[in-house]
């Protein structure tokens, strides 16, 4: 039977392994030999179990969506990782790391982020262990989530502007790598996704797999079969995809559909949709797929959605599409944004532009009324309030998206 985990070398199929510089290598092979021992401690579990009920607000609700439902013929569930301390998913992860990070004796932490979420989840979990926090964030991206940019410092994080490249997410991973360059002694490089070298991809969806967990339980609490026929997520790096997919992955009546950002389009030359248009190549530390021109050289990604603007995509991933495990759509910017109105107003919930992503394929598939559909809503919208306003303002003038 095929498996979709890690192998021994770090790699999903041909995709993954550890491609650090010398400098780093060291830290990283620490970093291999004690993930799985630490996280599968009874003193790791105790510690995390306790830190992701008590103060991330776990489990995070799966909420039967009544009007969504009605609106596309089939049963809409919503994880709600909205409801997370710190807006989203990240938290899961950081809350993961930090106590990894404090078990290795390391006494500085790094982080790069895209929307700033990741930001915020690192520079929480610093203020909660008494640890130094730089941010690294790409200073397009502080543009466009200023509150965030304004809580990681309030929460006592230095962040970072990077002024490389299209000045995002990708450029922001790039600062992060070299500050951990010139510090692999005492520096623990929170990563935020299911990206990096090995290991950081699967420990980060091994830390997410809380989602997947939950979902399975509440799942049978409630409609008395703990698998779903469908699992929906959208993917930037893919960690809460990675989180949502992890325990039913091995099965194969469960599918798996994964929106990746489509910017004005896949052909537009404006796009964030990795599978779709990414070859084989080298990113952060991993041999996965990427968004580069002829030379090899990175092709500048673009989204509405700071979170999904990223040129590389996890080995995981790239490995799910290769084994057409997994299906991935292209979600325009759009067709995102009608998807977010359309959660507001059908259910009071607005949602992160990530996770409306996700949402954007519900009606790119056709249901069965008997279909049991469960969606991750990633994060809620608040950083996003700029950008929705913008766009309603500009849609109330030639009325498309709210009719
Ligand atoms: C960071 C983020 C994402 C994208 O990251 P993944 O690793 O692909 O999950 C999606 N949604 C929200 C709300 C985020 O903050």
């Amino acid at each position: 039977m095929k498996t979709y985990q890690v192998n021994q070398q770090g790699y999903y199929g041909p995709y993954g392994g550890a491609y650090v510089p010398e400098i780093l290598h060291r830290c990283v092979e620490e970093l291999q030999n004690s993930y799985v021992k630490v996280l599968e401690s009874s003193a790791f579990q105790k510690e995390y179990g306790q830190l992701l009920r008590d103060y991330a607000g776990r489990p995070s609700p799966l909420y039967y969506a009544r009007r969504l439902s009605e609106k596309y013929g089939c049963k809409i569930y919503l994880k709600r990782e909205d409801l997370n301390h710190t807006g989203s998913h990240k938290i899961n992860n950081t809350l993961g790391q930090i106590l990894l990070a404090k078990h290795m004796g390391k006494t500085r932490i790094i982080a790069e982020t895209g929307a700033g979420q990741h930001g915020v989840a690192s520079a929480t979990v610093c203020a909660l262990m008494d640890m130094p926090c730089v941010v690294y964030m790409g200073k397009t991206d502080m543009e466009r989530q200023r509150s965030n940019v304004e809580k990681m410092r309030l929460l006592g994080a230095t962040v970072i502007p990077v002024t490389s490249g299209n000045m995002t997410l990708k450029d922001a991973t790039n600062e992060a790598i070299r500050d951990w360059c010139c510090n692999p002694a005492d520096t623990y490089y929170i990563i935020g996704s299911v990206v990096g070298p090995h290991p950081y991809p699967d420990m980060v969806a091994r830390l997410q797999s809380i989602i997947s967990g939950e979902i399975r339980q509440q799942l049978n609490e409630k409609t008395e079969r703990p698998e779903p026929d469908y699992l929906i997520a959208c993917v930037g790096g893919g960690s809460n995809a990675a989180g949502t997919l992890y325990h039913f992955l091995e099965k194969p009546n469960v599918k798996i559909i994964l929106a990746e950002a489509g910017g004005f389009g896949i052909s537009s030359g404006m796009s964030a949709a990795t599978i779709h248009l990414g070859r084989e190549g080298i990113l952060h530390g991993a041999y996965t797929l990427v968004m580069q021109d002829e030379d090899g050289q990175i092709t500048e990604p673009y989204s509405i959605s700071a979170g999904l603007d990223y040129p590389g995509i996890g080995p995981v991933h790239a490995y799910l599409s290769h084994t057409k495990r997994a299906a991935f759509l292209s979600v325009n910017d759009e067709e995102a944004l009608q998807a977010a109105y359309e959660l507001t107003r059908l259910e009071g919930i607005i949602p992160a532009l990530e996770s409306a992503h996700a949402l954007g394929c519900l009606n790119k598939v056709t249901f069965k009324p008997e279909d049991v559909v469960v969606v991750t809503i990633s994060g809620r919208g608040d950083k996003d309030m700029e950008t929705y306003i913008q766009a309603f303002n500009k849609q109330a003038k030639t009325p498309t998206v709210l009719s």
